[in-house]
């Protein structure tokens, strides 16, 4: 028969390496706990609109990289989930979560956008996210950025830049879009299809482009952060203070725009030159007209997101060392016959804590096999000792207890003191 294969883009995640997804996950609820921020889980398909009024129209995700199809039984137009604020901020509409003040929330999951599969871009992809709703003062920016950063130095990773700007608010937006067109209308020869495409729909997402043959054009346009008012300048003043005093360095990126139309003030991102040209392993900003849009009371709010794989990727890449689960104990069993007794004593030193893997034939009809290569497999799975369970042992009531890592003699213990071997293990692990 032919096989079947995963679809192109979309990636298994398999052990040993899913062991890092783990330790990073780990990290992240840890890290999230002292920041007080809630875990938040919404579906992965949501209704197609949206993401069209929530991302806007002309942006790139929207226009061409949502897998978005149509309910078979009722005809909706759904669409997976290429990022996962607006559904975030759906929820928290649905539910009233702001009913009594702002709300601290993180997520972890699978998002999907057809794009060409390479290096750091696949068709699903894992964010991690944080968003704080509900607080408008430049604090929320600064500490959700804070966040970020000690997410790296929780992680150990290096060379981690951090790139800031302001969009400043709407009406100034308009000021500057004026600008903006007249600007590149006297470029037109240098625009690509989507840009002449999005010169009257969206020309700041011009600003966004990838392409390296517009990248002059963009650094000459007109910068938005100089058509930002008082207030907007003063927000932005408070948060590079706040990272200032916190000894986080930044600098100013007056291109950097973000993919989304959804943003307003503080945009940032997380860049490192050693992914290629994938560098961006972090992006957000605030985005206070956002719930609005989605139909609710108008409320603030500010978040990032973050590329589960380009961050492995970028750790890989700096040699940060994982610690690789093993168990703390093999059972090695010569004879089937002791099963019923051996099964017993895992599970009970297991219901201590104690992680203990079995021994199992892969092939029928052949036995437990040699003594010889269940400790060759006992060795190779890394556990720190074998629990062998010969029949001689088994006898008197015993185990022995090999260690596999550790110096020191091996020893036969009474199956009823084993909870207290399990106890000192415990403590010196
Ligand atoms: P890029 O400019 O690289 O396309 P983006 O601006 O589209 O990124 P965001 O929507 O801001 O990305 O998503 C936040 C983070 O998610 C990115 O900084 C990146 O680390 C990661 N990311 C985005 N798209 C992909 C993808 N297709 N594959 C893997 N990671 C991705
Ligand atoms: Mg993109």
């Amino acid at each position: 028969m032919q096989k079947l294969v995963a679809i192109k883009g979309m990636n298994d995640i398999l052990p040993p390496d899913s062991a890092r997804w783990e330790w990073l996950e780990d990290k992240v609820r840890t890290l999230m706990a002292r920041y007080a921020y809630r875990n938040i889980r919404t579906p992965i398909v949501e209704p197609t609109p949206l993401f069209v009024r929530g991302l806007g129209e002309v942006t790139d995700i929207v226009e061409k990289e949502m897998y978005s199809f149509e309910d078979r039984l009722n005809g909706e137009q759904l669409t997976l989930r290429p990022e996962a604020t607006a559904g975030v901020v759906r929820a928290v509409v649905e539910h009233s979560m702001l009913y009594d003040g702002g709300k601290r929330l993180y997520y972890m999951g699978p998002m999907f956008r057809h794009e060409r599969p390479q290096r750091g871009r696949y068709r699903q992809f894992h964010q991690i996210g944080a968003e704080a709703l509900g607080f408008p003062g430049a604090e929320a920016d600064a500490e959700i950025i804070l966040l970020a950063h000690a997410l790296w130095a929780e992680l150990g990773l290096e060379n981690v830049r951090l790139e800031l700007n302001s969009l400043g608010q709407p009406d100034e937006r308009r000021a500057h879009r004026a600008a903006l067109i007249a600007y590149l209308e006297q470029h037109m020869d240098v625009l690509d299809e989507d840009a002449r495409r999005r010169l009257h729909s969206n020309p700041l997402r011009i600003l966004d482009t990838k392409n390296p043959a517009m990248q002059a054009l963009v650094e000459g346009a007109p910068r938005l952060i100089d058509f930002l008012g008082e207030a907007s300048l003063q927000h932005f003043e408070t948060v590079k203070a706040i990272l200032d005093a916190n000894g986080v360095a930044w600098s100013l990126n007056p291109r950097l725009v973000r993919g989304m139309d959804y943003y307003n003030l503080t945009v940032f991102e997380f860049v490192t030159d050693q992914l290629g040209s994938q560098g961006t392993i972090c992006g957000g900003g605030r985005y206070d007209y956002l719930i609005e849009q989605i139909g609710g009371k108008s409320a603030p709010a500010v978040g990032w997101a973050l590329g589960v794989e380009r961050v492995l990727e970028l750790l890989k890449e700096q040699e940060t060392q994982v610690a690789r689960p093993a168990a703390d104990a093999y059972a090695v069993v010569p004879d089937a016959s002791a099963l019923p007794v051996v099964m017993a004593t895992l599970q009970r030193l297991r219901a201590q804590g104690v992680s203990v893997q079995m021994h199992s034939p892969t092939a029928a009809g052949e036995g437990m096999g040699s003594m010889k290569s269940q400790f060759k497999k006992a060795d190779a799975s890394g556990a720190r000792y074998a629990l062998v369970f010969g029949a001689d042992e088994l006898a008197r009531g015993a185990v022995t207890v090999k260690p596999l890592r550790d110096s020191g003699e091996q020893a036969e213990r009474p199956l009823a003191a084993l909870a207290e071997w399990a106890a000192t293990l415990q403590s010196s692990r």
